[in-house]
């Protein structure tokens, strides 16, 4: 099976655009597939971290079933000649994604990207903003985290300059001990999340 990666955080930090960037022109499918995947976001995200996004050079990809392509790289796998060390995948999710940001009940919303983490994820991309620094509702997210005790990489986002580098300790502070910096506007360190995400699950 595909390990699953829960994308969470308070809305504004960049979940969304870090998702699309993560899977760039190399997404395999886009959910939400009705019946499926009907209340999130998710999609099957390549983990060769050698390959650099292009845009604007490839086709646009071909929307897929998930099941097919699982079944393609099963194939693969039990073919003797294929080598070993092909591609790996992951299950990204948006958590983020699911239903209506209710700016009255944002406890709420973050409990829903817990849950999903919880029980879906392997591996949790806890993504704060260092613009706007470490905020209460960050805090919250950081409390759920620790007590679901699951595998978290905290994703500093909108690092769109070493200038704003000095910032990132602040965040030392919610307890993660994996942590890398990235920019998705400024395309910083994508690679470095990637093989990251690769070693992590
Ligand atoms: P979400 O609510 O967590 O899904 O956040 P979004 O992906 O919708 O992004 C919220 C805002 O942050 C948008 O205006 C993005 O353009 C902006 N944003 C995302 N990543 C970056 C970044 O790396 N640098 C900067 N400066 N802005 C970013
Ligand atoms: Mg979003």
């Amino acid at each position: 099976p595909v390990p699953k990666v829960a994308v969470v955080g308070r809305p504004n930090v960049g979940k969304s655009s870090l998702f699309n960037w993560l899977v760039g022109k190399r997404v395999a499918i886009v959910e939400p597939t009705p019946g499926v995947t009907r209340d999130r976001v998710s999609t099957l995200l390549c983990l060769d971290f050698n390959e650099r996004p292009t845009r604007h050079s490839s086709p646009r990809p071909r929307f897929k079933d998930v099941r097919d392509l699982l079944e393609e790289e099963d194939e693969e796998l039990d073919e003797p000649s294929q080598p070993s060390d092909a591609a790996r995948y992951v299950e990204l999710i948006d958590t983020g994604g699911i239903g209506i940001v209710d700016r009255d009940d944002l406890s709420d919303h973050v409990e829903r990207q817990i849950r999903i983490a919880l029980e879906e994820a392997s591996l949790v991309l806890f993504v704060v903003d260092v613009r706007d620094g470490r905020l209460p509702l960050d805090e919250e997210v950081a409390d759920r985290l620790r007590r679901i005790n699951r595998p978290t990489i905290l994703v500093v986002n909108k690092v769109d300059h070493p200038g704003l580098e000095d910032r990132v300790a602040e965040f030392d502070r919610l307890g993660f001990d994996e942590r890398i910096l990235v920019s998705t506007k400024e395309n910083r360190n994508r690679s470095g999340l990637l093989d990251l995400i690769a070693r992590s699950v």
